[in-house]
């Protein structure tokens, strides 16, 4: 997590120390001042729904431009309880098991701040979506990785028994997972929800790609199992389903007492969140059917595209189950170790990707793999892999 070329500002908080730089952030401007292929932060380069632009624009237009209430403009918190109801089944109360946030990113940092004690142990999935490790770490906690590990990326459901202490307070579980692109099996989902009902664990659930799954595997929520509602905070975002990753409106369903517990953090620390977005992404949920199997449908055509690019070229390819991202082992190509091949490419050859150590804490895990976004145009993904091809055969400088 810590860049090791960024010094430590001198009165940072001890508690953010070793956070560095986020690695989105630091391999998006490499790219741009190296003009590469960006194949690092997960955005898609085509916008989303026309349309849904057109309701945020008419809703500025219209006057909804102060303070939405804090828990989210009552259109966007149906739309959100008629979604669970029309994927999941799931019954929700618009007025009371909602909560609108600044993307997934602040309803995970609220979720955590709010629920989570110095020195109580939070299990996750590593590799770890960075904002965990420095959301825990703001809250004090102590995080305790459950390592998925290449080929198949599974939970290892015994290291999961094993891993729970009497400290263990919550669990982050991000399934569709970023960056391995595993979704959790209906065995792996089972036997998370019942290690949370026997040790009374909460659980924060980050499902921002659960529309991004392909050959005809559904994302069910573990808010869906037996015992799990009363337990689980489910954080979803429009980011990724719809094409906006920049409006940043995400949101938080549960019971009552959690979303209660989220919004007392939450309220502080953006109070209320992008009023004329809310009623376009409460047109955009309402989309149908063939809206979201068409999201689906072109992003794995983009996945087999990719993969089989990067496969061509001698990478160890791990095909991912959902998300837009692909994992691969760079070791064919004469490395040994993800990051220098990552801080290398711009130059070699003018692309960006993401090297999967800064992840993990198990560094050696993590070394030698790499990912890739492939939710890109088509001529952008040939485009990467022609790059590429000219390293193939040549190992480090
Ligand atoms: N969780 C995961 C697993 C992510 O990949 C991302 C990044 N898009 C987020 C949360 C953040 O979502 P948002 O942009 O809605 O804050
Ligand atoms: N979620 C995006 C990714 O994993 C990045 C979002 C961000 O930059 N924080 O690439």
């Amino acid at each position: 997590m810590a860049d090791a070329t960024v010094p430590t500002p001198a009165r940072l908080a001890s508690r953010l120390h070793g956070l560095g730089t986020t690695i989105f952030a630091e391999m998006s401007a490499l790219a741009l001042e190296t003009e590469s292929v960006n194949l690092g932060q997960g955005f898609p380069d085509v916008d989303g729904p026309r349309e849904i632009v057109e309701v945020a624009v008419s809703a500025m237009r219209n006057g909804r431009n102060q303070y939405a209430p804090g828990m989210g403009v009552p259109e966007l918190r149906t739309a959100i309880a008629d979604h669970q109801k029309r994927f999941y089944g799931l019954s929700v109360d618009p007025t009371r098991e909602v909560l609108v946030t600044t993307g997934a990113t602040e309803a995970v940092a609220a979720a955590l701040l709010a629920l989570v004690d110095p020195g109580d142990e939070v299990l996750a999935l590593e590799p770890y979506y960075d904002s965990y490790v420095a959301c825990i770490a703001m809250a004090g906690g102590v995080r305790v990785p459950l390592t998925l590990r290449p080929p198949d990326f599974r939970l290892d459901v015994d290291a999961l028994r094993a891993a729970v202490t009497d400290r263990t307070r919550l669990m982050l579980v991000n399934t569709p997972h970023n960056p391995t692109g595993t979704v959790l099996t209906d065995d792996e989902l089972r036997a998370v929800a019942q290690v949370a009902v026997e040790h009374d664990l909460v659980v924060v659930t980050d499902e921002v790609y659960e529309h991004l799954t392909f050959d005809g595997l559904a994302h069910r929520p573990l808010a869906t199992y037996p015992g799990m509602w009363e337990r689980t905070a489910t954080i979803s975002s429009a980011g990724k389903t719809f094409s906006l990753t920049g409006w940043k409106v995400g949101w938080v369903t549960g019971p009552e007492d959690l979303v209660r517990t989220v919004m007392m953090a939450k309220q502080f620390m953006t109070y209320t969140s992008g009023a004329p977005l809310q009623p376009a992404i409460a047109a955009a949920l309402a989309m149908g059917d063939d809206f979201y199997a068409g999201v689906s449908a072109a992003l794995q055509d983009k996945r087999d595209r990719l993969c089989a690019g990067l496969s061509d070229l001698g990478l160890e390819v791990f095909v991912p189950q959902g998300t837009y991202f692909v994992t691969t082992d760079i070791r064919p190509l004469g490395y040994d170790d993800g990051l220098s091949f990552c801080y290398d490419l711009p130059r070699r050859c003018g692309v960006v990707a993401i090297p999967h150590e800064v992840f993990y804490d198990d560094k050696e895990a993590g070394r030698p793999l790499v990912r890739w976004a492939f939710c890109k145009r088509h001529e952008v993904l040939d485009e990467a892999v022609a790059r590429l091809s000219t390293l193939a055969g040549h190992g480090p400088d």
